[in-house]
């Protein structure tokens, strides 16, 4: 029996560029078909996000404007949740090692208060989470993306390549 009915909302304006915001789309798409789970995908608006992490580019992973970027992002979510009648929001940012659980649930859990639903901040890397997802996603047969997702990450990404070359 699970736990929540769940309804994927696919809401991303951090990823750079465009075409590979469509790549992901259509990876999370054919997952949530899969798992036979309705989806839904917010508006792709770039500008807005940048105006939200302005200032912020050189800060490292992790570090203010990944918090910016993840409340940005959350922030939109709970907007649709509310707007749209849905009694819990929860994220699969956290799944990633790279990702710090804390700084994604303490962004959660000020959102849930401000709109008044619930965050379910779980530990999803927790009993092998991240290991779990790659599986599927590997069984899926799915894009699987090699940097975060915005312009500073693909750059920190590429730079790194070329270092060890
Ligand atoms: S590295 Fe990831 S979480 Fe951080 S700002 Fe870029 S896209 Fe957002």
């Amino acid at each position: 029996m699970p736990d929540f009915t769940v309804t994927i909302y696919y809401e991303n304006s951090n990823i750079y560029p465009g075409n590979e915001f469509y790549r992901r789309q259509e990876a999370a798409k054919t997952m949530a078909k899969n798992f036979n789970l309705p989806f839904t995908q917010a508006p792709y608006k770039p500008e807005d996000w940048f105006r939200s992490v302005r200032g912020l580019r050189d800060e490292p992973e992790r570090g203010r404007r990944c918090e910016a970027c993840i409340y940005h992002r959350l922030n939109k979510t709970f907007q649709y949740a509310k707007s749209n009648g849905f009694q819990a929001v929860a994220t699969t940012l956290s799944v990633s090692r790279r990702k710090d659980i804390n700084q994604i649930n303490a962004i959660g859990y000020d959102l849930a208060e401000k709109y008044n639903i619930e965050f379910v901040g779980k530990n999803w890397k927790k009993d092998n989470g991240e290991t779990l997802s790659q599986q599927r996603a590997k069984d899926a047969g799915i894009y699987r993306q090699n940097y975060c997702g915005c312009i500073y990450s693909k750059l920190q990404n590429t730079n790194s390549k070329l270092q060890e070359k």
